[in-house]
């Protein structure tokens, strides 16, 4: 008889995205006459830039010609893309990676969960909470999370390292030593980040505990601090205990076209062995590489004319995360992030659980947005909007939540 990864039916109901889609879709079935705004899902609006588009429709000739005709891409990717990496997202702020350091991929969430393929069972993780829920549920899914508590909504072998108002949204060095830290930073959810001193003393403790910090820098495009790294590899030692994943999702808009890169640095070794070299064992074995077309396209966002245009997006983004952020505070909101990155995190009035707001947002305000609980234990009590909605319904979402 074969039998089931039963590390499956560990996980807790469904992904917290799919729970809201669901709520969602019965409310708008049972009103079908109301315009409901959507403030909840990470996903981008504004389309790919000119720049990328144009790089789309050459590629694509390209692909039609056998002179020009592209198959299977390279493992790690194509050294254009490589190049343009190493060049614009390190150089250009004083850190060298090597070529074989950058492996390109279809995007962060793809590597987030692939990348516990490379560790063992009896890692012991660590996550900041709240945060991105793909880092627990693929540890959950590869067994190294122990067991679910449903009473208190989180797993017996994760260390959760609360991250709330009280500590000004930075996580403590946890007491029981965990073997891989996930950082997120900027945070989703939470919209806020750690400076480069803070960074530095967890890059100092892993490298002292042997640990291994996977570090996800998805939304450094919208860094606007100076005290805010833009790669964890700007911290001393970070090459030997880090890994870093970043993503095209959210600064170019392809969360559907795909693409995203990790660093494994190749001082990086558990023992005598390099993660370098066992990732590109992986990669090689059990990834089909991003599409030539996709690289392409991700090489023209580091064009003069790309990089110009993705800047105006997120500039359009960040214009709605003020006006999210000031508004709320004008309406009494206590609010966070919204900075440096396209999230703002408010706490619920009157101390509501995350998902009474949500409900009573979705039904009395027709907003919708995510409720904090779904990022983590420390989550509860507080609510995520984003800054992807158009401008107009932003400031409609707002007029309405200020009725309530
Ligand atoms: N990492 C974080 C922190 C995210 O919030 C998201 C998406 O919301 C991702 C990664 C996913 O990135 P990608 O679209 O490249 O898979």
């Amino acid at each position: 008889m074969f039998k089931i990864n039963d590390n499956y039916l560990k996980l807790p109901g469904s992904y917290l995205f799919s729970t809201i889609g669901k709520k969602v879709a019965a409310f708008k079935e049972e009103n079908p006459d109301k315009d409901v705004i959507s403030l909840g899902i990470g996903d981008v609006t504004q389309p790919l830039a000119p720049a990328v588009i144009k790089a789309l429709h050459d590629a694509v000739d390209e692909m039609s010609k056998a002179e020009t005709f592209h198959g299977y891409a390279p493992d790690l990717g194509y050294e254009f893309l490589r190049r343009a990496i190493a060049d614009n997202d390190y150089r250009a702020r004083g850190v060298e990676i090597a070529l074989d350091e950058i492996f390109v991929s279809d995007g962060a969430k793809s590597d987030s969960g692939n990348i516990v393929d490379i560790f063992s069972e009896d890692n012991v993780i660590a996550v900041t909470d709240p945060v991105y829920p793909v880092y627990v549920d693929s540890n959950a899914m590869s067994g190294k999370t122990g067991e679910y508590w449903k009473d208190k909504e989180c797993w017996s072998n994760v260390i959760y390292m609360p991250c709330m108002a009280e500590n000004n949204f930075v996580p403590e060095l946890p007491e029981k030593t965990p073997d891989i830290i996930y950082i997120c930073c900027p945070n989703n959810p939470t919209g806020t980040t750690l400076t480069k001193e803070d960074l530095q003393k967890w890059v100092s403790y892993a490298n002292e505990k042997k640990a291994v910090i996977i570090y996800d820098a998805a939304y450094e495009a919208y860094i606007s601090e100076d005290n805010v790294p833009h790669s964890i590899y700007e911290c001393d030692g970070a090459k030997t205990c880090a890994i870093e994943m970043r993503s095209f999702s959210k600064n170019a808009g392809f969360t559907g076209t795909r693409l995203g890169f990790t660093i494994v640095p190749k001082e990086l070794k558990s023992g005598d062995v390099s993660l370098n070299s066992l990732w590109a064992r992986r990669h090689g074995t059990k990834f089909n590489g991003a599409p030539y077309i996709i690289q392409r396209a991700g090489e023209a966002v580091y064009s003069e004319e790309g990089k110009a245009q993705t800047k105006e997006q997120i500039a359009f983004y960040m214009k709605n995360a003020k006006n999210i952020r000031e508004g709320l505070s004008d309406m009494g909101y206590t609010v966070f992030g919204g900075v440096n990155a396209p999230y703002i995190w408010l706490q619920t009035p009157d101390g509501m659980k995350s998902w009474d707001f949500f409900d009573l947002l979705l039904e009395k305000a027709n907003v919708v947005g995510t409720p904090g609980s779904g990022f983590g234990p420390s989550g509860e009590g507080y609510f995520r909007l984003t800054a992807f909605g158009s401008a107009e319904n932003t400031e409609k979402a707002l007029e309405r939540i200020k009725k309530l």
